[in-house]
């Protein structure tokens, strides 16, 4: 048991929400290595069911405070920027889209948070795919709906407006992770995947190098957004409880970009924010890095040890 001092205001302490165990082993602490601000918070594993979760942790009306407008996913849309960018967005979002495609060729499909709607504007090119998302930030929604002409559900997956079978693919792109009680939003998915659907998760990857390597300033901990992380045999039982099956798990995009971001933590510590940060930073997410070290991540994404793995599970027929 750790122990916690000075709880401050709009934080609250829970047992785990996996198991109701109330037991846990400290493993991380940190600042908001994005927004800033010297609140510390703190990643905990449960001792007997071995989910990974913040405690203590904002409570729901407080959290809205780190998710502001200028929050990454929240900017704008993958059509808005240049030319180059814009290629190898597309390229990140076409493997997601090759990844659904590989289990079923045409359908409905919803994506779980789904931010401005890159992954559905992408996923809609293919005519033989009907494609709905949901997003929790008001303002993200507007924009994927009015900007991006999708059909978007402000809100998040308490109450969805969607009869239950409906959906042939639910998506979750790093959503899991982010929401209060996920056994919850599991079994809701489940129930509006139609029986033999498919629901994909991509989350971070408990047994990736970045964690081994980064240790409390891995982007996997991405406090204080991050409410739950999950090793990869708690996610199977918590999935077959719901009436889903796991088909595979690698990882599959988005390893030199996380493991980058890791890496400007550090810079930033170190160095500060001035000229020379932003010097490195240009070059660490540059494509000619990315070049230098893409065999290194295609090995890394072989062995399923990059930052970020993508879980892809079956509703049993
Ligand atoms: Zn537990």
């Amino acid at each position: 048991m750790s122990l916690i001092p000075d709880l401050p205001d709009g934080f609250e302490q829970i047992c785990c929400e996996i198991c109701g165990h109330d037991d846990r082993m400290l493993l991380a602490s940190r600042t908001d290595l994005f927004l800033g601000g010297d609140i510390v918070f703190h990643m905990h594993k449960c001792l007997k069911c071995g989910v990974i979760y913040q405690y203590p942790r904002p409570t729901s009306a407080k959290m809205v405070d780190f998710y502001p407008s200028e929050y990454q996913q929240y900017t704008h849309g993958v059509h808005k920027e240049n030319n180059l960018a814009r290629f190898f967005r597309r390229y990140g979002l076409q493997k997601r889209c090759k990844i659904v495609m590989k289990y079923l060729s045409n359908g409905r499909l919803l994506d779980v948070g789904c931010a401005t709607g890159d992954f559905l504007s992408e996923m809609r090119l293919q005519p033989q795919w009907k494609v709905v998302g949901i997003e929790p930030s008001h303002a993200a929604a507007v924009y994927a709906h009015k900007e991006v002409s999708l059909d978007i559900v402000a809100g998040f997956l308490n109450n969805p407006p969607f009869a239950q079978h409906s959906f042939d693919v639910i998506t979750m792109w790093d959503v899991l992770e982010h929401v209060y009680n996920p056994q919850v939003v599991i079994h809701r998915a489940a129930n509006l995947l139609r029986p033999g659907g498919i629901l994909i998760v991509n989350h971070p990857n408990l047994d990736s190098i970045d964690r081994r390597i980064f240790k409390n300033v891995w982007l996997g901990y991405e406090l204080p957004r991050h409410l739950y992380l999950f090793p990869s045999n708690l996610l199977q039982s918590l999935m077959v409880k719901a009436g889903l099956i796991e088909i595979t798990r690698k990882s599959v995009y988005g390893s030199h970009a996380a493991t980058a971001s890791s890496l400007m933590f550090i810079i930033e510590k170190r160095f500060g924010y001035g000229m020379f940060t932003q010097y490195l930073r240009k070059f660490i997410f540059s494509k000619i890095a990315r070049f230098i070290l893409m065999p290194y991540f295609k090995l890394i994404d072989y062995y399923r040890r990059g930052s970020n793995i993508t879980a892809v599970f079956q509703k049993i027929p």
